[in-house]
């Protein structure tokens, strides 16, 4: 926790992503993401807002690497990601955490095989995926489930294992692409406690949902879609970074 709140201090002032004039285009008349410009701060919670095809997933996508922009410029820790080597983009891949709406275990591997495997695929000791594991289902409250079928598990069960696997790797940020949508209201609000904890301990959350309720009833900046398009900004709720931190060009 030290070192993560050093780097907090030295990096204070420049964002930990930002998207400068971005464009998605899947179709060319249409785009999924049209000039957003936006700064994710460090430490801050937030929101990404807006219906059914607002761009939401695809700006998520964008945020953890996983698919090029179309035009415009994206920036990790002030570094433009464009001219990062490829073995630069796996590692800051690997400091975020991501969460989907439809778990995305392997059903026939256990709940704890299913955490290590990030660690795995980063070559770490057999101990300390043991370690780090048994940390990490303590913390989401299944100490001591990890042997159970990921597939087995129930909805609310698959989504902790899911957000063990996020956070077993300590990462800066955790992305969640609409992390409730599949849970009735008890586990998503356990699931919610769980991000909102998180978030606490100093890592940055941002949380993608179309789900009005729960903004309001959990208060956090809001970033909000239209059409692909970025229709407005809120710095609802304390932690969050001042709306005139936000990015403007
Ligand atoms: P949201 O997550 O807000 O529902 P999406 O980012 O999934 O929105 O989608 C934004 C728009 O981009 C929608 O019109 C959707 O149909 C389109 N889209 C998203 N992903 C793809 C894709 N892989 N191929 C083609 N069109 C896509």
């Amino acid at each position: 926790m030290e070192s993560r709140r050093g780097r907090e201090i030295l990096d204070q002032r420049v964002p930990l992503i930002s998207l400068r004039r971005v464009s998605r285009f899947y179709r060319p008349d249409r785009p999924a993401l049209f000039d957003v410009s936006l700064d994710v701060w460090r430490g801050e919670f937030a929101y990404v807002t807006g219906a059914s095809g607002a761009g939401k997933s695809t700006l998520l996508r964008i945020l953890h690497l996983a698919e090029p922009s179309d035009t415009g410029a994206l920036f990790v820790n002030g570094h433009d990601v464009a001219g990062l080597r490829r073995g630069a983009v796996s590692v800051l891949r690997c400091s975020m955490g991501v969460v989907f709406q439809d778990f995305r275990l392997v059903d026939d591997l256990s709940a704890a095989s299913n955490v290590a495997l990030p660690l795995e695929v980063r070559g770490a000791s057999r101990a300390e995926i043991a370690r780090r594991v048994e940390e990490v289902f303590d913390r989401v409250g299944m100490g001591g489930r990890g042997d159970e079928l990921a597939g087995g598990l129930s909805g609310g069960e698959q989504q902790r294992v899911a957000i063990a696997r996020a956070l077993v790797g300590d990462p800066e940020i955790v992305l969640a692409d609409e992390p409730t949508g599949s849970l009735d209201a008890f586990s998503a609000n356990v699931v919610l406690d769980m991000l909102e904890d998180v978030s606490r301990r100093g890592t940055t959350i941002v949380l993608a949902t179309h789900d009005r309720m729960l903004i309001a009833a959990r208060p956090h900046r809001v970033i909000a879609f239209d059409g692909g398009r970025l229709i407005g900004m809120s710095s609802t709720g304390g932690a969050c970074a001042p709306a005139a931190r936000d990015a403007a060009s």
